[in-house]
């Protein structure tokens, strides 16, 4: 079996190739190295199955031949983190739309099986209830560059299930709520790296907003897991799989729990979005997933908890 990873030198991607070389298969991952970093799979690069190309997934030579050679396409590459997201609106939507169609454009060509990361972002600000993959969408105002991010990953999802839908090309959608774990970098605003780092340097651990907003995260081994079983279930085709964890912890209480298990000294700083993000930013109260149907399909059941989440990123931070 031959897989193929866009974006496959990043946090997720660079896991999921590992485990897809354990299991047997040959990878290739495709990695512009805008998020992705070399030191990701620096364990792995020489192994005889591996084999790394670095270009953009606009590039369609590169991407036909690369499609054409393997079996399954896990198309990852994005653009990653609300702070890159903000500092870089045009490159945002242009990986996004622009990279995803040729994916799909491509796989069609061949009918290669891709399952394509989407994101919770496109929920968008729901609060009162657990969310599910056929709820609605609440979107914020298109002056807000946030919700830019979920307008072109909704996008995605509506063309991978009209390439199900009309010309039977098989994909799964699977929509990550916060995936946390060793080699994300707290560089494109992502809170747990970020808080983990500034613990153990002993600087200001930087809370947004008042520090109520919750969120439920998922360690990235539990992640990858349900993305290759994902990928192995013909009943997942053409439909869309929340993977996350459904314990929830405000930001505020993180912090607090970084601050005891790091046993640092640093003072929890509260900071404006404003100033956190610039004007007129829009965070989400709550993002919580009902995780009922990837239970139901492929036995999905996260297996870290928060506690050991968080050990894990310090672990990785002081190595
Ligand atoms: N956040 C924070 N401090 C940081 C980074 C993020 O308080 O240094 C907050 C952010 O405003 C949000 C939550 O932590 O409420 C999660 O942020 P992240 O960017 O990791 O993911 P999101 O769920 O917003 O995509």
């Amino acid at each position: 079996m031959k897989s193929l990873i866009t974006g496959g030198a990043g946090f997720i991607g660079s896991h999921l190739a590992e485990k897809l070389l354990d299991m047997g298969q040959e990878v290739y991952i495709v990695d512009n190295l805008w998020t992705g970093r070399l030191e990701n799979i620096a364990k792995i690069q020489k192994k005889k199955n591996f084999h790394l190309v670095v270009e953009t997934i606009l590039n369609e030579s590169v991407m036909n031949e690369l499609i054409f050679k393997v079996d399954h396409v896990y198309h990852l590459a994005a653009a990653v983190g609300v702070r890159n997201i903000m500092d870089h609106p045009v490159e945002t939507l242009d990986i996004n739309v622009k990279g995803t169609e040729t994916v799909l454009r491509l796989a069609n060509q061949f009918k290669k099986k891709i399952l394509i990361a989407s994101t919770s972002e496109i929920y968008g600000k729901h609060i009162d209830h657990t969310l599910s993959e056929d709820d609605n969408r609440v979107m914020g105002s298109v002056k807000k560059r946030r919700w830019a991010y979920a307008c072109s990953k909704t996008l995605d999802e509506f063309l991978a299930l009209a390439y199900y839908d009309e010309k039977k090309l098989p994909v799964v959608i699977a929509r990550l709520f916060n995936t946390v774990g060793p080699r994300q970098t707290g560089r494109y605003g992502m809170v747990l790296p970020n808080f983990v780092q500034c613990a153990l340097l002993g600087k200001p651990i930087p809370v947004y907003g008042d520090g109520t907003q919750s969120r439920s995260f998922t360690h990235v081994s539990d992640v990858i897991d349900a993305l290759t079983k994902l990928m192995a279930e013909p009943k997942a085709e053409g439909d869309i799989f929340n993977v996350g964890n459904d314990k929830e912890v405000t930001i505020k209480d993180l912090a607090l729990k970084v601050k005891e298990m790091t046993g640092s000294h640093s003072e929890i700083e509260f900071i404006s979005y404003e100033k956190a993000y610039g004007p007129g930013f829009e965070d989400m109260e709550r993002r919580c997933p009902n995780i009922d149907k990837i239970r139901e399909i492929i036995g999905y059941n996260p297996t870290k908890n928060l506690t050991a989440i968080i050990q894990s990123v310090i672990d990785y931070f002081k190595e």
